[in-house]
């Protein structure tokens, strides 16, 4: 069961709701929204019909929700969110292009690739300062120097920066560098770390794990929900399947699945599903299409220099075509370009 509470709900009127559905012996998960407060409820949902919570100060709307996942689920918000990082919007109505390396390397080459993203109508900028690094003689990324040095081209560009976070020890560091937290495919039920940016008030953009299903994924946006932050938005970026032509397989259907679903906003990943610099654009197209609230890619100034990743990397020419074709079909989905909108801090 799912608690709204109405916007002008106070404090009191929230512990109103977890006492009484505490003192009757269920569980209560507090969670708080930018506008509003959702209480998920864990128990016996007759006992809970029996308590009156509908008739109590600040509560808005009680719905019985038969999915797993409650707080993400749509049932109990028929409406698709909108998540701003930094004012930047990532949802309906938008398509939302995210372009950096793959990883951190260099001041130079960060800001470098910064730079070829934002010529091309990119708004945001992806980088790894952690890289979960299948073999543990790959470069692992910069770490904090990493962090820094996307705080400093966030500085000189206005571009928000999402960075993948690869430790719950890290998050609260990773955090006062970064605008949105990256939950790798690799961890994505990892779920010290899903509580972890549960707590934190940061976006989080969680990648669909390689070898996960919808359900599973959709558990796992739960799991960062149930511990306060809704500001989540998923990753679509290939499963393993038989197929060895592509790295992995983009599962374009789980784009109009997941918006069935799930009220988050969802974008797509072409660069690590495809693994190829040829892939990214049909890749991404087809993202669009299928109704992707964005599109991430990684770009690189030297893709042949490039310390992880470079064979998927866009080069300028490329990202210019890229562009061309996020602008096309954006307009053809009828959505607008996803511009920065106001420029708190937040
Ligand atoms: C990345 O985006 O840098 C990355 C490592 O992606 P994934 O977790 O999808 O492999
Ligand atoms: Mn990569």
């Amino acid at each position: 069961m799912v608690i709204v509470m109405l916007p002008g709900a106070e404090p009191d009127d929230v512990d109103a709701v977890v006492d009484r559905v505490e003192g009757a012996g269920g569980q209560a998960f507090v969670s708080r929204g930018l506008s509003r407060v959702i209480i998920g409820l864990i128990g016996d949902v007759e006992l809970f019909e029996s308590l009156n919570l509908s008739g109590m100060p600040g509560v808005g709307q009680v719905t019985r929700v038969s999915t797993e996942y409650k707080l993400v689920s749509r049932e109990q918000h028929p409406d698709r969110s909108v998540v701003h990082v930094r004012g930047v919007p990532i949802g309906p109505g938008t398509v939302t292009l995210i372009a950096g390396p793959c990883a951190v390397e260099t001041p130079e080459q960060t800001l470098a690739a910064a730079r070829m993203a934002q010529a091309s109508g990119a708004t945001m900028l992806r980088g790894g300062a952690f890289k979960p690094r299948t073999s543990p003689y790959a470069f692992q990324g910069l770490g904090e120097l990493g962090l820094r040095i996307l705080a400093d081209v966030r500085e000189e560009t206005g571009l928000p920066v999402v960075t993948e976070v690869v430790s719950a020890h890290d998050v609260d560091m990773v955090a006062e560098y970064a605008d949105m937290l990256q939950i790798g495919t690799r961890n994505m039920q990892n779920f010290a770390l899903l509580q972890a940016i549960g707590e934190a008030r940061v976006p989080v953009m969680l990648k669909r794990g390689m070898n996960s299903t919808i359900q599973e994924w959709l558990m796992a946006a739960e799991y960062i929900a149930q511990r306060g932050n809704l500001e989540i938005v998923l990753c679509e970026r290939g499963i393993r399947t038989f197929e060895t032509a592509t790295r992995n397989t983009l599962d374009v259907s789980a784009v109009p699945v997941v918006q069935r679903l799930s009220h988050l906003p969802v974008i797509v990943d072409p660069s690590h599903s495809g693994g190829s610099r040829d892939l990214v654009i049909p890749l991404s197209r087809a993202g669009i299409v299928a109704g992707a609230d964005g599109i991430i890619v990684d770009v690189h100034p030297e893709p042949e220099a490039a310390l992880c990743d470079g064979p998927q990397a866009l080069v300028r020419e490329d990202l210019d075509q890229l562009a061309l074709s996020v602008a096309e079909l954006t307009a053809f989905m009828r959505r607008q370009p996803a511009r920065r909108r106001y420029s708190s801090a937040s």
